[in-house]
């Protein structure tokens, strides 16, 4: 990369040119003002007009965001105007007023930079990802408290569409522009899961984030080329860098106009061999994306949002009503519930376990469940009783060793006749399945199969345990490949072995969401994939381009790789025989941190 370009995570698609608005989405300097102990009373009256003001413009960018985005996309909002009604937040902030004799901003500034640093330093990635929330509060209160208008941030040169840079994106920035003033976003922190790239997605903006250093390479009103697909920005682009990047725009919206073509088209290969495309769900809002895009059941629910921002566990009936819920979804489809994926700092208050000095190695996902089985049997429990509405199955995440899933059949027995015992209405029996993600279960495949009703590779996990390379670190992201031939190898023995016990095997890790590695996944033999729902139309459409025969070449020809070059050669070399490269590189989804080098 020359100095000219940046590169970022792609967060919403598409290109986008304009002269930079670089915005100090900061907070301001906080004079310091020695205040009276008779003063204090109106300190911590001006912070509440201050909350009320600051309250009162967010319900207003609410608003727009319903008119513009739609109700769903509103609610984003609600995380910041319930963050700034956090009553102990409110309390610690007239403490410091009352106790250390500061003003309203200087305690306010305070109290946000400690609960930041907090936030920062914990390994929960959704708390990390709220603090652009949480710093969006902060900088509106102390411009309220300094009484300076916060509109001076944004006001532009000229007339042209401006490319807005700031160093952290609030979902409120996103809106703080009329559509047609702004052509893009990019900022240097924020991930794709962000409250404003999910705007920026609404909304149809282009955007980049992750861009490391922008804020001192970007100069105010510097033309910029902003690429959202690929998460890079050019300064003063040249005429052929604007051509290039127009005409993979073309080619973005034909790929788009295909996959449209192909809604309610099976996923069937040019040889007739039918490929089984399940969807991912998150989040409950991702089940009707799921359905809509012709998902043939689901083939991972990752339970762990059950236990988000709260402070006791789930219940058995809640557990109960969104599994049911789902299965109902999907009729004569399986519903494969991951159980708890717990770790790191991903625990409910009451399981908050001491910190470890390498939580990734240390107490999580199965490890825990079996740890706590009044914390597993609920979720059995729940299972059991879904299972009465759909083809509703288990599924253990981090698995080792043989003892887990035994332990865990010896559990749901347990449930069962516990069930029948109460006189609830339940399965007595659900399919229990392991997910390969550890290369203590890849090497022991073969045996884990024999015991279990279906295996499902977590190839994000099985990436990282496999290289020893954190899948999460942003430095580490070129490294962090399933197209080492060490991964691959291991993705055929699990293939094998499988194929040898005669059971069913998926994928669903981030692999089975990028088509790259889903045609690499076909020529090893993978024949069902559990996938992100926006990516099920591409995948779908790029399956119905796939020769099995000439892709099984492929196949042994990665299987002689002994290097990764050789690996992506192979694959990309296959894959132009079947495809434009160019065309579905145009398509691709924007990427995602974890998925940042999926890609050759
Ligand atoms: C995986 O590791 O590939 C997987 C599907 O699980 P998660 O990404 O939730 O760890
Ligand atoms: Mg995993």
């Amino acid at each position: 990369m020359t100095r000219r370009q940046l590169s970022g995570i792609g967060v919403s698609p598409g290109v986008a040119i304009g002269p930079a608005l670089v915005v100090h989405w900061g907070l301001p300097k906080v004079p310091e003002r020695a205040i009276a102990e008779s003063e204090t009373g109106r300190e911590i009256a001006r912070l509440h007009d201050a909350i009320a003001a600051v309250a009162a413009n967010l319900t207003e960018l609410r608003r727009r965001a319903e008119q513009r985005v739609g109700p769903d996309e509103a609610k984003i909002f609600d995380a910041q105007l319930l963050m700034l009604r956090d009553e102990d937040f409110t309390r610690g902030v007239e403490r410091l007023i009352h106790d250390n004799q500061l003003s309203a901003e200087q305690a306010f500034e305070f109290k946000a930079l400690e609960v930041r640093a907090l936030w920062a330093q914990s390994s929960s990635e959704r708390l990390r990802q709220r603090i652009a929330d949480l710093s969006g509060i902060a900088i509106r209160i102390l411009y309220q408290l300094l009484g300076q208008p916060i509109e001076t941030l944004f006001e532009r040169v000229g007339k042209d569409p401006v490319i807005v840079f700031a160093r952290e994106l609030a979902p409120g920035l996103t809106l703080q522009f009329d559509r047609e003033h702004v052509a893009g976003f990019a900022s240097e922190e924020g991930t794709r899961t962000s409250h404003a790239a999910i705007l920026a997605r609404s909304l149809g903006i282009p955007c980049v984030m992750g861009v490391f250093g922008g804020m001192t390479a970007i100069s105010p009103g510097a033309p910029v080329l902003l690429d959202g697909t690929h998460g890079t920005l050019v300064l003063h682009p040249t005429s052929d860098e604007i051509r290039e990047a127009r005409g993979q725009e073309r080619r973005r919206h034909a790929l788009e106009r295909a996959l449209e073509k192909g809604i309610g088209q099976t996923a069937i290969t040019l040889d007739g061999t039918s490929v089984t495309l399940r969807g991912n769900v998150d989040l409950p809002e991702e089940l009707e994306p799921a359905a809509q895009h012709g998902a043939e059941g689901v083939g991972l629910v990752r339970t762990e949002f059950l236990l988000m921002g709260r402070t006791e566990l789930p219940t058995e009936e809640e557990q109960l009503r969104f599994f049911e819920k789902v299965a109902r979804r999907f009729p004569g489809h399986p519903i494969i519930i991951r159980s708890y994926d717990l770790g790191g700092d991903k625990f409910p208050a009451p399981f908050r376990p001491p910190p470890e000095a390498n939580p990734f190695l240390g107490w999580r996902a199965i490890r825990v469940c079996l740890d706590q089985p009044e914390l597993f049997r609920t979720q059995i429990r729940a299972v059991l009783r879904a299972r009465l509405h759909g083809d509703v199955q288990l599924m253990l995440p981090l698995i080792t060793g043989l003892e887990e899933v035994e332990r865990t059949r010896e559990l749901v027995r347990e449930a069962a006749v516990e069930l029948a015992r109460q006189g609830i209405p339940a399965a007595d029996y659900v399919p229990i399945g392991v997910m390969i993600e550890t290369p203590a279960a890849a090497i022991l495949a073969e045996q884990l199969a024999a015991r279990s009703d279906f295996v499902s590779v977590g190839s994000n996990d099985l990436t990282q345990y496999t290289l020893a390379v954190d899948r999460g670190n942003a430095r580490l992201a070129d490294r962090f490949t399933p197209f080492h031939p060490a991964v691959i190898r291991s993705l055929h023995h699990i293939w094998d072995s499988c194929r040898r016990v005669g059971l069913p095997l998926s994928v669903c890790g981030e692999m089975a969401s990028e088509p790259v590695a889903v045609f690499l996944l076909l020529a090893l033999g993978y024949r069902v994939f559990s996938i992100a729902p926006p990516a099920l139309p591409l995948i779908r459409w790029l399956v119905r381009q796939i020769d099995l025969d000439r892709a099984r070449q492929v196949g042994d020809r990665v299987l002689a790789a002994s290097t990764m070059a050789d690996v992506v050669h192979a694959v990309e070399g296959g894959l132009s025989e079947h495809v434009n490269l160019k065309l579905l590189d145009a398509g691709r989804l924007p990427k995602s941190r974890r998925q940042a080098s999926f890609t050759p």
